[in-house]
Order: structure tokens, then C-alpha cells, then sequence
């Protein structure tokens, strides 16, 4: 379609592209999903959150790109930084590591828009998430949190049927939530 606004997401996983996706159609995006996880710490999970992506991508009637897994890649990038907190150094870097595969495969489809739905998440600190956004052309600075967009996204899910982990991803994560 001529004159569409194509915006490549960046999709953690499908709870959090709920709410993101809403606001993009709403606001007369064409998101094209780009499921890129490789600081999931297992294929089985990494496969488990994008089969529920493909839920939502086809009650959207959205297309879906899948990145390869490469865990030791992703543990190379936060080399160093595996014992900090929630939130910290390694969650940047994580960002990081997300963003720039994002921004590459924008580049590589010709899509001159990117942007993540990692925002959505009331964890996830949104400025940090622009600060290194910001490195990379084409970053959109799309605060999904705002419009009450992590509430609405539970809401959407659950009425989906979505399974909703309860970790971030990482096995650092899901050692600091069993410790809760
Ligand atoms: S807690 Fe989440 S954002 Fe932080 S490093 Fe792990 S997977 Fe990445």
C-alpha cells in the first residue's frame, strides 16, 4: 500500500505486543513484528513466547519475522554484568543487544521506522530505553506504558488466552524470581 507508515516492532513477547500493537494501528502505523529474544534463557521458552506472538499477529492479520536464538551470543554482550539487579547495567545492555538487532533488520528490509515494545513493561525503565534507542536511526520514541498501555495489554491477554511468564527472560531473572 502506498503511503502506509511501516514501523518495525520489536517484540518481546506477545502479552507486551497487545497493548503496543493497539496503539500503533490506532496512531496509523503498519507494524511489521520482529520477534528477536536471544536473552530468553531456553529454545523451549524462546518458543513458547513466540507461538503466542503468532496468536496476536493473526487476530491483527500482522506479519511476523523471527530471529534466530543465540544465547551465547546474548551472554557474551552482558559478560560481566550477570549478577546485577533488575534494572541495572545488564538490563541496559540487554537493551542494547535488542535494539541493535531491531535497527539492523529495519535496515535490511528497507523499513525506515523501529521501535520495541519493551516500553510497555512497568519494569522497564522507558528513558533508559530511548537513551540507547537514540544510538540508532529510525528510533521511534513510542512510550507504550502511556495510555495506561501496560494495563490494557494484561486486559487484551487475558482475553486472548495469552500465556503471561512471570520473569523477564533471562535465567538471572528467573533466579532472582524464585528467590521472591
Ligand atoms: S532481566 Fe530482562 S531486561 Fe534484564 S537482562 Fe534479563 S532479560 Fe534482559
Amino acid at each position: 500500500m502506498q503511503n502506509e507508515k511501516k514501523i518495525l516492532l520489536h517484540v518481546c513477547c506477545g502479552p507486551c505486543s497487545t497493548s503496543s500493537i493497539e496503539r500503533l494501528l490506532s496512531d496509523s502505523w503498519t507494524p511489521v513484528l520482529y520477534f528477536s529474544n536471544s536473552n530468553i534463557d531456553t529454545k523451549e521458552e524462546f518458543e513458547k513466547r513466540y507461538k503466542e506472538l503468532l496468536k496476536v499477529a493473526a487476530l491483527n492479520n500482522l506479519e511476523v519475522i523471527k530471529d534466530d536464538y543465540d544465547h551465547p551470543s546474548w551472554l557474551s554482550a552482558i559478560k560481566g554484568y550477570e549478577k546485577e539487579r533488575e534494572g541495572g547495567s545488564r538490563c541496559l545492555l540487554c537493551f542494547e543487544y535488542n535494539l541493535r538487532r531491531a535497527y539492523m533488520k529495519a535496515k535490511e528490509l528497507g523499513i525506515s521506522h523501529f521501535t520495541t515494545t519493551l516500553t510497555v513493561s512497568r519494569f522497564k525503565n522507558s528513558k533508559a530505553i530511548f537513551s540507547i534507542g537514540e544510538k540508532f536511526d529510525g528510533f521511534e520514541e513510542i512510550d507504550f506504558k502511556k495510555k495506561d498501555g501496560f494495563n490494557r495489554s494484561i486486559i487484551l491477554s487475558r482475553k486472548m488466552g495469552l500465556y503471561r511468564q512471570n520473569y523477564c527472560g533471562c535465567e538471572f531473572s528467573k533466579e532472582a524470581r524464585s528467590k521472591v
